[in-house]
């Protein structure tokens, strides 16, 4: 059920029969010259409210706006500091918590929200409120993506183009061929580290246009391909988490202290 839709009633009863709960986070950030701002949180909220019925769980409406610092030289990209994003996003999942879930996907479709959603599923999991976990589709799919295309780019490529291809009228085709000749098409070509270190920070140092793959590479049918493998992984995922018993999911208690008998340390002591 997609929350946003139910009324209270509505989401009283669906909210009594599950305790998982698919929160989509993205981004609203820079996807080269062929693709909108909105990729990311367009590609997360479509595989969460697909999975949401087949999986008999809530989906939240989206977080819309992320991480995205290191695109910020382009047009239009919006960012929220890091600590903010974090503190909103742990916020958000222990009102979930109120409303009695206590186990959360994050459907998340941008790479640098990647550590802050697993620091808060850090947090809440320590305190044992509850068991959130981080999902990035395309990380469920690998084999696949990889069949698919040869240029695949870690962004504003030929797998996020195929997705948007298939969820919404917003690939912008005729840009195709110059996303490709002034991004950079092939990733393997550019130096990104030295000695272990990694030496860049903004995208913009390693493509002129934002861009990375080849794009060129997209279609409509590869992001049905895409799009349909991805919710079946996270179907299976939060039909999986919901189904845990508590106990396996929350933290464990600290080991205990190897006593020998007659030498315990208050004995010692004496
Ligand atoms: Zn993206």
């Amino acid at each position: 059920m997609y929350l946003g839709d139910a009324t209270w009633p509505e989401a009283g009863v669906e909210l009594a029969e599950t305790s998982t709960a698919l929160v989509p986070i993205g981004s609203t950030e820079q996807h080269g010259p062929h693709l909108p701002l909105s990729t990311d949180h367009v590609i997360a909220e479509g595989l969460a409210r697909a999975a949401a019925d087949p999986a008999g769980v809530v989906c939240t409406p989206t977080v819309n706006v992320g991480v995205s610092p290191h695109h910020r030289q382009f047009h239009g990209t919006l960012s929220v500091d890091a600590p903010v994003f974090r503190d909103y996003i742990e916020s958000l999942s222990r009102s979930l918590v109120y409303q009695g879930v206590d186990r959360i996907v994050y459907v998340n479709a941008h790479g640098g929200n990647v550590q802050h959603l697993r620091e808060v599923g850090r947090r809440l999991h320590d305190d044992g409120t509850a068991y959130a976990i981080e999902w990035m589709w395309d990380e469920s799919i690998p084999d696949l993506v990889g069949s698919l295309f040869e240029q695949n780019g870690p962004h504003a490529g030929p797998k996020e183009t195929s997705m948007v291809w298939h969820l919404a009228d917003l690939v912008r085709a005729d840009q195709l061929e110059a996303a490709r000749e002034d991004g950079c098409p092939d990733i393997t070509a550019i130096e990104t580290t030295r000695n272990g270190a990694r030496i860049f920070y903004d995208a913009i140092e390693n493509t002129h246009n934002g861009g990375f793959g080849d794009p060129t590479d997209a279609s409509a049918e590869k992001g049905e391909r895409l799009f349909e493998a991805a919710t079946e992984q996270l179907v299976a995922l939060a039909e999986w988490l919901d189904a845990q018993p508590w106990e396996t999911l929350g933290p464990k208690p600290h080991v205990r202290e190897r006593k020998r008998s007659g030498r315990s340390r208050s004995n010692r002591k004496r």
